[in-house]
């Protein structure tokens, strides 16, 4: 069977580890040559290049932080350089911190909003001249949390909730240039950030297995072949929307 997205060219931000290295290695293993960005990791990065390049895909690995204006017009340019387009762009690099309201501070928000939400929204504007006129798919990656409410999540939840209503306005913006943009809210899914943060064990796993309807935490691989999905063909009348992927939490 033909590959779904053979001739494609796709930027997965943060795909050195968690859900961007699965979603860059299941767009390659549909065809899509890959550029793997990351921040620090990179042996991380070069093990999503080689896991992809020994399953018979293209990748290379790009050094950037998508929260500064010089890194993502780095990426950019070298994404040009290499393979002279660009048809798919994960923007998956995000932070995740909890904090009740009274430890809320500057610092705690500024570093969160200006990576899941600034980053993102300079990751796209400088995507944009690289699209060729047959346009493309922007998928954002935001969080079921944004109709979760969780307690304690205030800043994160915000920075989510910004990555859904401008998932609707760019939608509508860059409908006429063929550009789809859409968003993946993932429940809690086992990952190393999550790992990190606590979120994979205690009290957060056991809310999740006890509310969700399927009764678990998720998988990298419940997300990546939706990414998939709103990258292809197969999803090619479907702009704007917010994709909640929860194990049916809500
Ligand atoms: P993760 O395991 O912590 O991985 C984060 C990735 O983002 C790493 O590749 C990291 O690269 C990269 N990154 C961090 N800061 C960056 C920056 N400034 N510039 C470029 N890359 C950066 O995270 P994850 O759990 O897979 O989460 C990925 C996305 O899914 C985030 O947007 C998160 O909010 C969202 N999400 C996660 C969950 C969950 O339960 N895991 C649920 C809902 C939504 P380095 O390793 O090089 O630093």
């Amino acid at each position: 069977m033909a590959k779904k997205l053979e001739g494609k060219v796709a930027v997965v931000t943060g795909a050195s580890k968690g859900i961007g290295a699965g979603i860059a290695k299941a767009l390659a293993a549909e065809g899509a040559s890959i550029i793997v960005n990351y921040a620090s990791s990179k042996e991380g990065a070069d093990k999503v290049v080689t896991e992809i390049i020994n399953a018979g895909g293209k990748a290379f690995a790009v050094q950037g932080d998508v929260s500064k204006q010089a890194d993502i017009t780095n990426l950019f340019s070298q994404t040009k350089s290499i393979y002279g387009q660009l048809d798919i762009l994960v923007n998956n690099a995000g932070v995740f911190e909890f904090s009740p309201i009274e430890q809320v501070d500057e610092a705690h928000f500024h570093k969160q909003f200006n990576l899941n939400v600034l980053g993102l929204l300079l990751t796209i504007k400088e995507a944009l001249p690289l699209f060729g006129e047959n346009g493309g798919s922007i998928i954002n990656i935001s969080s079921s949390v944004t109709t979760l409410t969780p307690p304690n999540s205030s800043v994160y939840t915000a920075t989510k909730g910004a990555v859904d209503a401008l998932t609707g306005v760019l939608a509508k913006e860059l409908g006429a240039r063929k550009i789809r943009v859409n968003a993946i809210n993932p429940g809690l899914i086992a990952t190393e950030g999550a790992h990190a943060g606590g979120f994979t064990e205690g009290d957060t796993k056991t809310w999740v297995e006890s509310t969700a309807p399927l009764g678990r935490i998720g998988q990298v691989d419940d997300i990546a072949p939706s990414a998939v999905y709103l990258a292809s063909e197969d999803s090619k009348y479907l702009t704007g929307e917010t994709i909640n992927i929860s194990g049916g939490m809500r």
